[in-house]
């Protein structure tokens, strides 16, 4: 077996309301092209059923006072904030999505399968250690890196997020941490939200240098997102040799998405997810987790997912003609000098 879907029906209950684009038919779309691709449950793909999250879990990666608020929350149907409601069942579903995380890890890790992707909700990139926000209240993507931390004596973990807003969260989380290099693909902060992810942000103290952002100007597509993996991705991991790869996966860089200005191609996530388990089996025998993070365009969405599970099937995805470098690139080679060759 060489894949595991992780994914509940539950998942579909998480309802932020109407209107709100993280909704629950993004997960239907996703599962119905996945079936229509025959990719649901085959030789070499299974699907699993996550369990939650324990509060110990969570605590790895956030403040106990924040659980306790966001299970007060729950209980009392009070929002986070305007774009991050909370409902009766929104703290059970957020353990939930966090423990499909925790299992895509488990399972991969142990070597039962070499890939997984965990397609859960609600989202956890923009999650910080007390804070929640951005459609996301627990950090899926911190909760499985910590957890495997430990359960599996990990010292180097390569997170990419390709979602195309910057995970404020994930960075602010592991900004001082040397174990674990953060890379953010996202559109420039100055035109979306949150508002961080600029080329000066590296890391601090012993985590200097471990986080690596690329914020893309409007506009950006295929040829600058394949100059940014061949020219700070693949330097980056092959002297930084991971011992597992974690993928915050977001479809909203794509160009039909309703929310931002990039002009990603549904083609690209294929390749996009080539370049990572390319690297992966060279550095630690394939061990790559995907985790849904945003994407608002239901098209989009479930093509995007489509690939990226065909590549990790092994199918190759051929790469735009001509990469183009955007400037920005140039900006994080002289913003990582002194600690990477690029
Ligand atoms: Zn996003």
């Amino acid at each position: 077996m060489t894949t595991a879907l992780i994914y509940s029906e539950k998942y579909l209950k998480h309802n932020p309301g109407r209107g709100h684009p993280e909704r629950p038919e993004r997960l239907r779309a996703i599962v119905d092209g996945l079936k229509q691709g025959k990719l649901w449950a085959s030789q070499n793909i299974q699907v699993v059923d996550p369990k939650p999250a324990t509060r110990a879990d969570i605590e790895l990666v956030h403040d106990p006072e924040y659980v306790s608020l966001v299970e007060k929350l729950s209980a009392a149907e009070s929002p986070i904030n305007g774009d991050t409601p909370v409902h009766k069942n929104t703290f059970e579903l957020a353990l939930l999505a966090a423990g499909g995380a925790i299992k895509a890890g488990r399972m991969v890790l142990s070597g039962e399968v070499q890939n997984a992707f965990a397609l859960v909700r609600p989202p956890g990139h923009h999650a910080s250690r007390a804070r929640g926000g951005g459609f996301c209240y627990f950090n899926n993507v911190a909760v499985i890196i910590e957890r495997m931390k430990r359960d599996f004596k990990l010292k180097r973990i390569f997170v990419i997020d390709w979602d195309s807003h910057h995970g404020n969260g994930t960075q602010e989380i592991f900004y001082e941490d040397p174990t674990v290099l953060y890379m953010s693909l996202h559109q420039d902060p100055f035109t979306l939200y949150p508002g961080t992810g600029f080329t000066n942000e590296i890391g601090r103290g012993e985590g200097e240098g471990y986080n690596v952002n690329v914020p893309m100007p409007p506009g950006s597509g295929d040829s600058e997102y394949a100059a940014a993996m061949q020219e700070i991705f693949e330097p980056l991991s092959d002297q930084f040799k991971p011992e597992l790869f974690v993928v915050s996966s977001g479809f909203d860089a794509h160009a039909d998405d309703p929310l931002t200005q990039l002009q990603l191609s549904t083609i690209a996530y294929g390749w996009l997810a080539n370049f990572v388990l390319k690297q992966a089996r060279q550095w630690c025998g394939g061990k790559t987790v995907f985790l849904l993070e945003g994407g608002y365009n239901l098209d989009a969405l479930s093509g995007g997912v489509v690939n990226i599970v065909k590549a990790m099937s092994g199918e190759e995805f051929p790469l735009p003609a001509k990469t183009r470098p955007p400037k920005v690139i140039y900006e994080i080679k002289l913003a990582l000098s002194g600690k990477w060759k690029l």
